[in-house]
């Protein structure tokens, strides 16, 4: 399996050039496409193609890749891979051939967008307790990202002034004009010396060698609102990636996951627990006490007669939410001793004959076949 490298997932070199790079993501897209390799672990393998061709065919993302090296430019976004958001340039969701094929298309690719581009989102996972997603709670979470480096406020220059790029004149394209049979020719291509950025530092800044931005490594509280879910997801605005110099950063947004809980099952905004009683607190009624997921203990009633697996309801000590809680349920399972103490068997015995109920230890045929007296 690949190093997590994106040259070396692509299998190329570090100074491979635009057209080197397609080759290599159409040859490799190809042969582990999920609906075409139905060898083990293509899938990732394609999601992984698939990612770093995203990052290495965008000048800019390029550029930071190969500032912040791999471990830097991934931190920070590893959860989106698995996320199914299309959050940036990280989501590796592909919806079948149509989205790989529109690459290769053409080859004359239209002009790239121009003027400053925002920063791309990130997306983190994050995993809480149910108690935290019930009540809400604060968290501390490291944020891995670009910022604009502040030596030359994110332009790259030392003289905070970026200049038009000499090769091509400024449009961030170059065209190749080539003669075939079919007639002329105009070829595209994205200018090499400023990635399509049509402008360039005036003087390279040292701090960000050009770059134009800085890993940085940041401690932010995030708020857990009560009542969050699985799949909910908080924005940060700003703490995404650096955009090019004027332009915004972009987001990050923490999808939360709620871990499972040994004795509370989430439905909504309604807790749902397990209560074991008797048989005779089902038949003559009972109180029993529940633990809450605060903590606290809250009298139940058992109503006489109930049935196995009825839920209870116990109002407002469910999940909080827009200040209506929800409830906590509690189903009653009935649960038959397998000893009973000499005089509790007895009153059973009673009952049988109450009810006209044969007792099969009466009979003595079971009693001698069950080793029982
Ligand atoms: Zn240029
Ligand atoms: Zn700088």
């Amino acid at each position: 399996m690949a190093t997590g490298d994106y040259y070396d997932i692509l299998g190329i070199p570090r100074s491979a050039d635009e057209k080197a790079i397609k080759k290599a993501y159409r040859n490799l897209a190809r042969k582990y496409h999920p609906d075409v390799c139905k060898e083990a672990g293509a899938e990732e393998r394609f999601k992984q193609i698939n990612e770093a061709y995203s990052v290495l065919s965008d000048s800019q993302k390029r550029a930071q890749y190969d500032h912040l090296g791999h471990e830097n430019f991934t931190s920070a976004s590893k959860g989106s891979y698995t996320g199914g958001g299309g959050y940036g340039g990280f989501s590796s969701d592909f919806q079948g051939f149509g989205d790989i094929f529109d690459f290769f298309g053409g080859g004359f690719g239209g002009p790239r967008q121009t003027g400053p581009r925002s920063g791309s989102d990130l997306l983190m996972r994050l995993q809480v307790t149910l108690e935290d997603a019930v009540f809400g709670t604060e968290r501390e979470i490291e944020v891995s990202h670009a910022e604009p480096c502040p030596s030359c406020d994110g332009t790259g220059s030392s003289t905070k002034k970026r200049v038009a790029c000499a090769l091509c004149k400024g449009s961030g394209q170059l065209r190749q004009m080539s003669q075939s049979i079919f007639g002329q020719f105009v070829r595209m291509s994205t200018c090499p010396e400023c990635r399509g950025l049509g402008k360039k530092p005036e003087s390279l800044c040292p701090d960000c060698r050009g770059s134009g931005i800085t890993p940085v490594k940041r401690k932010v509280n995030v708020r857990i609102p009560a009542g969050i879910d699985t799949g909910m997801r908080l924005r940060l605005e700003g703490y995404g990636e650096a955009g090019d110099a004027g332009a915004p950063n972009g987001d990050l947004f923490i999808e939360v996951a709620v871990r499972p809980h040994d004795r509370f099952i989430r439905q909504g905004d309604n807790l749902e627990t397990v209560a074991e009683i008797t048989p005779a607190q089902a038949v003559m009624g009972s109180e029993i006490e529940i633990e809450t997921i605060e903590k606290r203990t809250a009298n139940l009633t058992i109503p006489a007669g109930i049935q196995h697996d009825t839920a209870l309801k116990i109002p407002g000590e469910g999940v909080r939410r827009r200040g209506r809680p929800g409830d906590l349920l509690v189903r009653v399972k009935v649960r038959v001793p397998r000893q009973l103490a000499p005089e509790v068997r007895e009153l059973y015995e009673k009952i049988l004959e109450a009810e006209g109920s044969k007792s099969p230890l009466k009979k003595g045929f079971f009693s001698g076949f069950m080793g029982k007296g």
